[in-house]
């Protein structure tokens, strides 16, 4: 993604944040976003206990990729601020990520169960069954709880051998959804579809408990027209806002 001047990257998190409660992701307080500008050295994520009605975007807290610490900003970051900074630092590709505790997908993380892909909603957006991570020990929990569940995360989609930006989405045990995306944008985005998948999935094996994933040539197809090198669904660059 091309490089975002600090305010404008202030307005795309902040929009980010917005859209998670506009799309009925977030309970109560429970959910944050946060994009990064690697040059720059820092990410900007959602306070931690704002209302979100009250937020705007020079409540954005600038958080040091180095360090952790607080480069900029009054407020003290979302308490999920170390989960964020892992995530950056370990996978070099994603620029933005999104945690929330809505309901479908918790399920999901609840039953300590992978969403199988189904059908062509979740082809569309995951490449494969959305994973699930183990339980946090209890030494992890007592620990760096938000710094160790990042860890985890990181664990899970390395030794499944996944690029994070084919399965930008996990389900961390017992916990909720991560999503994360090339931008902030893009992470809410996931967080969105990834709720969606979830209600579906959980629908369909209600219907039918003997539903089968969806063949690895559909996942495929629909996976690749929207993200593969020869990608056809929407509008080229630059065109984003054409007819659909
Ligand atoms: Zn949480």
């Amino acid at each position: 993604m091309p490089q975002l001047m600090l305010s404008e990257l202030r307005e795309q998190v902040w929009r980010a944040n917005q859209a998670l409660v506009r799309a009925g992701l977030v309970t109560l307080s429970f959910g944050n976003a946060s994009g990064v500008d690697r040059a720059a050295g820092v990410f900007l994520i959602k306070p931690s206990g704002v209302p979100y009605e009250r937020l705007t975007p020079a409540d954005m807290v600038a958080v040091s990729l180095a360090d952790g610490s607080v480069a900029e900003g009054d407020l003290r970051p979302s308490s999920d601020t170390p989960t964020h900074l892992l995530l950056y630092r370990r996978f070099g590709s994603i620029g933005g990520v999104v945690h929330t505790h809505s309901s479908a997908a918790v399920a999901w993380a609840q039953a300590g169960r992978s969403i199988p892909p189904l059908g062509t909603t979740h082809a569309d957006h995951f490449h494969g069954p959305v994973p699930v991570t183990r339980p946090l020990t209890r030494e992890e929990v007592e620990g760096d709880y938000e710094r160790e569940t990042g860890l985890v995360i990181a664990a899970t989609i390395e030794t499944l051998g996944l690029d994070p930006l084919e399965m930008p989405a996990i389900l961390v045990a017992s916990h909720g959804p991560f999503t994360w995306g090339v931008d902030a944008e893009h992470a809410a985005e996931n967080a969105i579809a990834l709720e969606a998948v979830a209600a579906m999935a959980a629908a369909t094996l209600a219907l039918d408990p003997g539903a089968e994933p969806v063949g690895q040539y559909l996942l495929d197809r629909h996976y690749n027209r929207k993200h593969g090198p020869g990608a056809y669904y929407g509008q080229p660059a630059g065109n984003a806002k054409g007819p659909q």
